[in-house]
């Protein structure tokens, strides 16, 4: 058994028998870590504290060889991210961002970049307009993993000079107007919508956060993400779910 040290953030917590807790990591070197920490919730006031979702700790575990359940024997907060429990909106936001990190990544399959993408969220979601910054999560997150491929050019004829087209749901892929109608599942693209995943996908978060999108555009890869997930996940994401029940009583406050 190695002992492991990395920073992580707290995506899911499981109650585990009468103290103890089943922890859902996503880490800066290991990637999706799952982790047992005994007797937490007994002094919850001390230590528990440290496993509330969302957040950013420090961790030491021993790595098990035969389980991918690790035991964690130490944690430390780095940023407790306070704010975005206070709030429904920021709750089911960073839920959201939480719940498709955990169920898009394979355990031990680390990715740098999606640790820094949650990290981004949860520290600019209280400030940002939150509908851009989910389409920029989603879209960093489903390039990151490999699911939004092709966008660049189109994937049959290779040609790239196009600036709309039509996006393909089943194959995460865009085709230009020519080869479009060869599939039928593909559907139109708006410039504004290509050219803002494109830009999504280019650029760091920092640049890529400032981008000016329309609410017409919004509107459009909304649908379009919404689509694409519902077809590519293996299960609707509670999150979201609860993220549009709640909208109604968001708007009208
Ligand atoms: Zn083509």
């Amino acid at each position: 058994m190695a002992i492991q040290k990395t920073e992580a953030f707290v995506l899911k917590t499981q109650a585990f028998h009468s103290s103890s807790l089943i922890i859902t990591f996503f880490s800066k070197t290991f990637g999706k870590l799952r982790g047992l920490a005994k007797g937490v919730r007994r002094e919850r006031e001390v230590r528990g504290a440290i496993y509330e979702l969302f957040t950013h700790v420090e961790i030491i575990f021993y790595e098990k060889t035969r389980s991918d359940l690790h035991l964690v024997s130490e944690a430390s907060i780095i940023e407790s991210h306070d704010r975005l429990r206070t709030d429904l909106n920021t709750i089911a936001y960073a839920s959201y961002f939480s719940e498709m990190a955990d169920l898009v990544t394979e355990v031990h399959d680390p990715h740098p970049q999606i640790f820094e993408l949650l990290d981004f969220s949860f520290r600019f979601l209280p400030s940002l307009p939150p509908e851009n910054l989910a389409k920029l999560f989603e879209v960093k997150l489903l390039n990151e993993i490999g699911w939004l491929p092709y966008l660049e050019n189109c994937l049959n004829c290779r040609e790239s000079k196009f600036e709309s087209g039509f996006f393909s749901i089943k194959q995460g892929a865009f085709f230009c107007p020519n080869c479009a109608p060869q599939f039928p599942d593909a559907r139109p693209l708006s410039r504004e919508g290509l050219t803002t995943l494109r830009f999504y996908i280019a650029h760091n978060l920092e640049e890529a956060i400032k981008f000016r999108i329309t609410s017409k555009t919004q509107l459009e890869l909304e649908k379009l993400m919404e689509q694409f997930m519902a077809y590519r996940l293996p299960r609707p994401l509670h999150s979201r779910m609860f993220m549009q029940k709640i909208r109604p009583a968001l708007a009208s406050r």
